[in-house]
């Protein structure tokens, strides 16, 4: 790695806190290496007091780009020159490029989920889809569908705040005259939630419920008819990595290959950021194998 770094090598990272867990600087700096570029990858610790000056500061080390995770994504998206639609609808961002010191903010977690479906062979244009949960990737995914020409999107959350908040940004989507009907409902409304998931043509659970090690083994659908063949399941918990929603769904009816957990989530995600910050597409495959191959001998280990 360190004989390729040279005195034009360009920086790219990602920001947030804790940061020393993250995948991101694996993941991009062996696309970097298949490519040739001459680019290198790192994690800097940030909070959100720290974001204006982290900000200021790839402006003047000229970083290519960086990534932006929690807590700093809605502290960036207040501090950035422009926004794309999602990240602007969202009010977060989670991905930024530098065009010689104009900083603009992406938002690419909802692309995540709608390429991880194209990957399995799934559009969500003209599909009805039913959302389960208000949070920042829900808001992100609900967004990206939206773009991506969902015929409808119906949203369940817990909270009547986020149901509130939802309602809010999908007004903000129309008034930008996307068609997507959308409409937002409490989870507490059961029966219209399965009788919405029995007709969807896509299910999309974006709550951290089923996530381990708090939430495992729970899922907010509990009425096992509304599992059917034509019915695709998309979790976005990737620990475990089938969760009991996945479970029942594989036991009452629907097909192995359009029941799909999180995982993919995070590389696709990772993919448009790649796109924005270089033009090329992310070598997804070669990557997927790379990392198993890792995962395998760290297992080893
Ligand atoms: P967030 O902003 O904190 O939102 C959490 C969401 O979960 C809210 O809608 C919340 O509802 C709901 N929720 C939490 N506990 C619940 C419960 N017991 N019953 C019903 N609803 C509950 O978090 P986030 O960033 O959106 O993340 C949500 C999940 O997605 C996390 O598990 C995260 O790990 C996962 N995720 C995965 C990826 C990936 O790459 N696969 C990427 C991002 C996030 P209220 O509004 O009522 O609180």
């Amino acid at each position: 790695m360190d004989t390729r770094i040279s005195g034009n090598t360009k920086l790219l990272g990602v920001i947030g806190t804790p940061i020393k867990h993250s995948g991101s600087p694996v993941m991009y700096n062996f696309c970097f290496d298949y490519y040739g570029m001459d680019c290198v990858y790192l994690a800097f610790e940030c909070d959100e007091s720290q974001v204006k000056d982290t900000l200021a500061a790839m402006r003047r080390l000229n970083m290519k780009g960086a990534n932006v995770t929690m807590p700093c994504k809605k502290e960036a998206a207040r501090n950035m020159d422009k926004l794309s639609p999602a990240a602007k609808f969202v009010g977060a961002v989670n991905t930024i490029v530098n065009d010689s010191g104009v900083l603009t903010g992406h938002m690419t977690d909802g692309m995540g989920v709608v390429l991880d479906l194209r990957d399995h062979g799934h559009s969500v244009a003209d599909k009805d889809i039913v959302l389960l949960g208000a949070g920042g990737a829900a808001m992100a995914i609900m967004v990206q569908c939206a773009l991506d020409g969902a015929k409808s999107v119906t949203v369940f959350n817990r909270s009547a705040a986020g149901v509130a908040k939802a309602k809010a940004i999908g007004e903000n989507v129309r008034e930008d005259g996307i068609i997507c009907k959308m409409d937002f409902h409490l989870l507490s409304e059961s029966e219209r939630m399965h009788e919405r998931i029995r007709h969807a043509d896509i299910l999309i659970q974006a709550t951290s419920v089923g996530m381990r090690p708090v939430q495992d083994g729970v899922s907010l659908v509990t009425d096992m008819s509304v599992f059917h063949e034509k019915l695709v399941v998309y979790d976005v918990i990737y620990n475990p990595a089938v969760t009991k929603l996945m479970e029942d769904a594989l036991a009452h009816g629907c097909k192995e290959e359009n029941v799909i957990g999180g995982k993919g989530m995070l590389l696709w995600q990772g993919a448009g950021a790649f796109k924005l910050f270089t033009g090329l597409e992310m070598p997804t495959q070669e990557l997927k194998a790379f990392l198993a191959g890792r995962e395998a001998m760290e297992r080893k280990i």
